[in-house]
């Protein structure tokens, strides 16, 4: 079986920013994979996810089970609360920047991840386009160049965001779970800005999965997930930090396996050289086995870790 892994690496915090991405980029770098990484610029306000623990259910039962202060870091669970909130660009940009030098693909994930994910729905109009706006000049301030493709914070999108999105004539985005590419469409308009979800469960979801208890039965159950073409996302936290020894012995798995590691960009371009092809979707909200909160799909009715297209 010939399967294919995009890797997308998701930066929400200054200390996975700085200190994740140099480690993934060398555990990538030894493999010879290449990922596409989405950074976050503005406030470092991960802390206030700790506040979670208290307002979702299911949020505390993933925190003790994963282990959440040793799996994230102590500092980035405070940064926001009684640490104040940093700037991820400002203490960070040569990790990102060093990221592009070796060869991997970058984009905007988002400015305030945690305000985004936590209260987009309740956001004026004008602050999501602000938001958005702000992100994309630091990724242009940083780069030297306009950014192609954004993900956003949590999967979480709205009618308009997608709109904001939409203004940017990116070349994909990845703001969706499951499921293969296709065209989203949202408060009564379909947009044009090719979307292609993640296709994987997350590390830091099957964490909290009781079934799979310790890194021997993680690994075995992503040796065996990819089914085709997959698209997985990482968290340069998770991955980048506590986990990147058994993030490795994944790679490692998946390359015995004879798996290949196309970029998102790839996978884009395959799937618009055949655009008649591509459906459209009405995005809706769904819940994910180890995942507190809804995340945005495409397709609802599509099994937990469905397979794109192969
Ligand atoms: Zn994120």
């Amino acid at each position: 079986m010939n399967c294919r892994v995009a890797l997308k690496v998701d930066c929400d915090t200054l200390e996975g920013t700085r200190e994740g991405v140099p480690r993934l980029v060398e555990i990538l770098g030894k493999r010879g994979i290449r990922a596409t990484f989405y950074f976050t610029f503005g406030p470092d306000r991960s802390g206030r996810a700790a506040l979670r623990v208290f307002t979702q259910k299911g949020f505390l039962t993933k925190m003790l089970r994963s282990r959440a202060g040793s799996l994230y870091g102590w500092r980035t669970m405070l940064s926001g609360t009684l640490l104040p909130a940093p700037s991820i660009a400002r203490g960070s940009a040569d990790a990102m920047r060093a990221a592009a030098a070796a060869g991997h693909d970058t984009g905007v994930h988002g400015w305030d991840h945690v305000g985004w994910h936590d209260g987009l729905d309740r956001m004026a109009p004008e602050r999501v386009a602000g938001e958005y706006g702000l992100a994309h000049a630091e990724y242009l301030r940083i780069f030297g160049k306009p950014a192609r493709t954004s993900a956003a914070p949590g999967w979480t999108v709205s009618a308009r965001s997608l709109e904001v999105q939409e203004e940017r004539s990116l070349s994909h985005a990845s703001d969706t779970r499951l499921g293969p590419p296709f065209f989203p469409s949202a408060g009564g308009r379909t947009f044009g800005t090719l979307e292609i979800p993640t296709t994987l469960p997350t590390l830091d979801e099957t964490l909290a999965w009781p079934e799979l208890r310790g890194d021997d039965a993680q690994r075995a159950f992503f040796r065996g997930a990819p089914k085709g073409t997959e698209v997985h996302t990482i968290h340069a936290e998770v991955e980048g930090r506590s986990k990147a020894p058994l993030f490795g012995a994944i790679l490692d798995d998946w390359l015995a396996a004879g798996f290949t590691f196309p970029l998102l960009s790839e996978l884009a371009a395959e799937a618009l050289g055949d655009r008649d092809q591509i459906p459209t979707r009405e995005i809706v909200k769904t819940r994910l086995p180890g995942r507190g909160g809804t995340v945005a799909t495409g397709w609802p009715a599509g099994p937990v870790g469905s397979t794109a297209k192969s």
